[in-house]
């Protein structure tokens, strides 16, 4: 399918004002969403969000109202179909999600609940920082409240809630796929996990948690960045408490980074990670930039993207080849006996721990694992608001044979409730397994360790561009996999890929 095409209908034409609208009155909202997250002092949010509310009301009367609902069922019948573009088409299909998104919503209550994840998440922030889970509780049972309203005004009949909101994020998956690719994760990881752990004392890291100048990891990290394809002239890199990616269109990407100066790897694969995100979005079309279609197909897609960069490619030894001397050189006093082979080493070293975004590869979807199996409690009613952190604490034993001290490095370590992402968690753990059956794929067609350790990361980020990335949400993100491997989702090759990773580093 050619992603390309230009407008042919008139019926068409006469949408565009009105996306063209809600595309303006969305990039808005995102300088603030971008704004709130890097500079805006704390004390803003709750005048800020005034803004915010009143910007959501608009996109929404812009979109859901009798003019364009009449415009897209016309454009759905038999002889307008015949003249529309697959871009065009693209489009109505997604505008059919967004009415099934938002139709159902009261004005008021859509307006309310934007205004309130500005302030709860100010609430978990000072709940976080005071290790009090009480100070946010009552604002997330406000957010749950409000999400279980919005789920259960969409659910088609039979549907759990929680489906409808795992829908929004990555559409192919819901409950019954994801309990068994958790539950063939759970049977693989949580045995290797236990083998692992009990030899990562041979893993010599002191060397990551010495003091390392912030100045320099920034200069460090822009490099990384540019190494990889971050294009400077459409991008920018900022800070903020969680890194992240943000886009306002394909000539406007933002990402963040946070540093830690008794943390090498930190800032350093967070860095990789988001800039996996940033090419995924400079990558989409011209062409379908500033539509509805125009950003990453699924968040499990774009998981699976910045997943690829920072695990995949990242942490291998031929990716480093080429550039561990120049770390090394920026860091002479703390790296100069420290061998690429006992880098790599440390870069990979699994064990279980408490912090989800500061965990190893082999780790890391035991931590998603839990905080499913909490949602879908929460959205099932099967679990007190009030007594999460102690569901929380208990999981943490039962997988990870960790318990928290504290609420903080608990319950309260993840942002994304406190703006009311439920269903987001899971995309990781999708996204890291479609990145192993995308990888599984590239590596069949070109000579992949060559190309790293030549330093050339051009064929692999034109290859991504052409198969994923351009597409935009034209395509989901099974018919990306069905085009590029020939199948749909397929776990093994992330338990394949564990496996043998952490087979030959620790167990051979
Ligand atoms: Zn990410």
């Amino acid at each position: 399918m050619s992603v390309l095409g230009d407008f042919m209908s008139k019926t068409f034409d006469s949408l565009q004002p009105y996306l063209d609208k809600a595309m303006a009155l969305e990039t808005a909202r995102s300088l603030f969403e971008w704004d709130d997250q890097t500079i805006a002092p704390f004390d803003a949010a709750e005048y800020t969000s005034k803004v915010v509310g009143i910007l959501s009301d608009e996109y929404m009367k812009c979109l859901i109202n009798d003019d364009v609902r009449k415009i897209i069922k016309k454009l759905k019948e038999d002889k307008e179909q015949e003249n529309l573009s697959d871009k065009e088409k693209a489009i109505i299909k997604e505008l059919d999600k967004t009415y099934e998104q938002l139709e159902s919503i009261p004005p008021d209550e859509y307006r309310a609940f934007n205004e309130l994840t500005l302030v709860s998440n100010r609430a978990w922030a000072k709940a976080k920082k005071d290790n009090n889970y009480e100070h946010f509780a009552p604002y997330l049972k406000k957010l749950i409240e409000y999400k279980k309203k919005f789920a259960g005004y969409r659910a088609k009949k039979g549907q759990e809630p929680y489906d409808v909101l795992l829908g929004d994020f990555e559409e192919c998956f819901s409950i019954k796929e994801l309990d068994i690719f958790f539950d063939k994760l759970k049977k693989e990881i949580v045995p290797l996990l236990k083998q692992v752990a009990e030899k990562s004392d041979t893993i010599y890291k002191n060397y990551n948690f010495l003091s390392y100048d912030i100045d320099k990891q920034k200069d460090f990290c822009r490099y990384l960045s540019g190494y990889l394809g971050f294009d400077f002239n459409r991008g920018v890199i900022g800070e903020s408490a969680h890194p992240f990616t943000l886009n306002l269109h394909n000539h406007d990407v933002r990402i963040t980074n946070k540093f830690i100066e008794n943390n090498l790897e930190s800032a350093m694969f967070s860095v990789i990670h988001e800039t996996g995100h940033a090419l995924y979005e400079m990558n989409i079309d011209d062409a379908l930039t500033q539509t509805p279609v125009g950003t990453g197909a699924s968040m499990g897609m774009h998981e699976s993207q910045s997943r690829l960069f920072e695990n995949i490619l990242g942490r291998s030894k031929a990716f480093w080849t080429p550039i561990y001397s120049k770390l090394v050189d920026t860091y002479p006093d703390n790296l100069k006996d420290i061998s690429l082979d006992q880098f790599i080493r440390g870069i990979n070293k699994a064990e279980p721990s408490l912090i989800r975004t500061e965990a190893d590869e082999l780790s890391y979807s035991l931590h998603i694992i839990i905080r499913y199996e909490i949602e879908k409690a929460i959205f099932a009613g099967e679990a007190d608001v009030d007594k999460l952190p102690e569901l929380w604490n208990n999981k943490y034993k039962e997988y990870l044979g960790l318990t928290p001290t504290n609420d903080a490095e608990g319950i309260l370590q993840d942002v994304h409730w406190s703006y009311g992402e439920f269903g987001y968690f899971p995309s990781y753990a999708i996204g890291s397994a479609i990145a192993c059956q995308l990888y599984a794929k590239i590596k069949d067609l070109m000579p992949v360790d060559d190309y790293l350790r030549e330093g050339n990361i051009t064929p692999i980020r034109e290859f991504l561009r052409d198969k994923v990335h351009k597409y935009g949400t034209t395509k989901n993100s099974n018919q990306i996999l069905k085009d590029v491997t020939e199948e749909e989702f397929n776990a093994d090759y992330y338990v394949k890929y564990l496996k043998d990773k952490y087979e030959n580093l620790y167990l051979s």
